[in-house]
């Protein structure tokens, strides 16, 4: 019978990070996970670490966009329309949530978890020797036309009484920062702020290795399988039971599958994610990430060659992929990067975990002993993963919270 202080049930970014930040708070850590660190959904995303984030994604505000959705004809966005009846009320949440005074609201709530995001990747980082994973050199938003950067005249009015740097381009300007793109596009903005990793799986591996080397244990196992022992939480693993007085689920799309069984059940959605990794033709390169805004895609420089990372599919987590997307976008990307080759047979799929108001759940769960949470990071778990683990410790150990974790708690869905 193994023993902990806590355990923690999932090996993400988030997970990790909150285990790191227990274990160097002095507590005994077990991080559980039926797979090896970062492996899941912080395997696959853009790598954006974006202390830099302004608004949340919304829901589109405007029918031409609404309807190119519905016939398929978007880039940016995809569904099952079986599924659609299933998330209308998360659908209809989300749509709630995207009014203008929310989202300023929504801004205004995570700033504090924004602020810190890259200052505690920074630490992390450095002592894990992870360093050599991040770029510090920004990431490139692009408008093909005058009114879709028009339309970021808002962000950029925020931005500026936020004292978030950026810096708007024109299409040569940018050309002169990425020149293998071609010259599609009108603007840029240029969000120097942000950080970038080359390696996410490696990111979060190094994090976990740094676990270990401060004496927690990381064990597979089936997150599943928790319940009370009583007075403990008690988890099956490979190396048997293990038993600690708190647990923290950071469990990322696989939350519910734990969590309802327990009585826990917060309306939690998956907008789901495909990527590719494309070699480039030539010498052509990029040297940061960048957006296609008007098609809601990304391309960014990895380890594995240029990954391309879509916008959002709607559709039941576990389902099986349809890639379809990358169809209706390839052509623009083809149009922007001289894309090569794709290095791998099929593309990935991811499902990030997301609430309708954008914000993560950290803190206790509900009416429950020992219970925390700290999962739904939607669009930003790797940015967040550091700061969420910094954070759920503070609150752990007793010691004053960073920022007020009031907006993250679980009890906004009760009711
Ligand atoms: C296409 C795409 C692009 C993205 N781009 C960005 C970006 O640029 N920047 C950014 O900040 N975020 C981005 N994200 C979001 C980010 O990747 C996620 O928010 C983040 O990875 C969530 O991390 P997590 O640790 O909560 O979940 P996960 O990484 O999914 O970790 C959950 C863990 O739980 C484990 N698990 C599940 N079920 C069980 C079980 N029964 N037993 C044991 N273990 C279990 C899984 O194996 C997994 O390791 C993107 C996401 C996608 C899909």
């Amino acid at each position: 019978m193994a023993r902990a202080d806590v355990i923690v049930l999932g090996a993400g970014t988030v997970g990790t990070s909150i285990a790191l930040h227990l274990a160097k708070r002095g507590l005994s850590v077990a991080l559980v996970d039926r797979a090896g660190p970062g492996e899941g959904t912080s395997y696959g995303n853009t790598g954006i670490i974006e202390g830099n984030t302004i608004f949340p994604q919304a829901f589109p505000s405007d029918w031409a966009t609404l309807i190119r959705i519905a016939l398929k004809r978007a880039p940016e966005a995809n569904y099952h329309l079986t599924f659609l009846p299933k998330i209308a009320p998360w659908l209809l949440a989300f749509r709630a949530a995207s009014r203008p005074e929310r989202l300023l609201e929504t801004v205004q709530l995570m700033r504090p978890l924004f602020a810190r995001a890259i200052a505690e990747h920074d630490t992390l980082s450095a002592e894990a020797g992870a360093g050599r994973y991040l770029r510090r050199n920004g990431w490139l938003k692009l408008y093909r036309g005058d009114r879709s950067f028009a339309a970021q005249a808002r962000e950029l009015e925020l931005a500026a009484t936020l004292g978030i740097t950026n810096v708007p381009l024109d299409g040569e300007a940018a050309r002169a920062l990425e020149p293998s793109l071609h010259p599609v596009f009108r603007h840029a903005v240029h969000w120097t702020g942000a950080v970038s990793v080359s390696n996410p799986l490696a990111l979060t591996r190094a994090y976990a290795a740094r676990l270990a080397a401060l004496g927690g244990i990381m064990l597979s196992g089936d997150a599943r399988s928790l319940h009370r022992s009583e007075p403990h939480w008690r988890v099956d693993s490979s190396a048997g039971p293990v038993d600690a007085g708190d647990v923290v689920i950071a469990l990322g799309p696989w939350a519910p599958d734990v969590l309802d069984p327990l009585g826990v059940k917060l309306p939690l959605a998956v907008k789901r994610g495909y990527h590719r990794h494309f070699r480039a033709q030539g010498n052509a390169g990029l040297s940061r990430p960048i957006l296609d805004a008007e098609n809601g895609y990304c391309l960014t420089p990895m380890e594995q060659g240029i990954r391309l990372t879509t916008g959002t599919e709607f559709a039941a987590r576990d389902a099986p992929p349809t890639p379809g997307q990358f169809g209706r976008l390839l052509p623009a990307a083809h149009d922007l990067f001289p894309l090569g080759e794709p290095a791998e047979p099929a593309p990935w799929l991811g499902a990030r975990p997301c609430f309708a108001d954008s914000r993560p759940v950290i803190g206790r769960a509900p009416r429950s002993r020992g219970l925390w949470l700290a999962y739904g990071h939607g669009h930003w778990g790797l940015t967040l993963g550091p700061a969420t683990g910094r954070l759920i410790a503070e609150m752990m150990t007793g010691a004053t919270p960073f920022c007020d974790p009031k907006p993250y708690s679980a009890d906004r869905f009760l009711h």
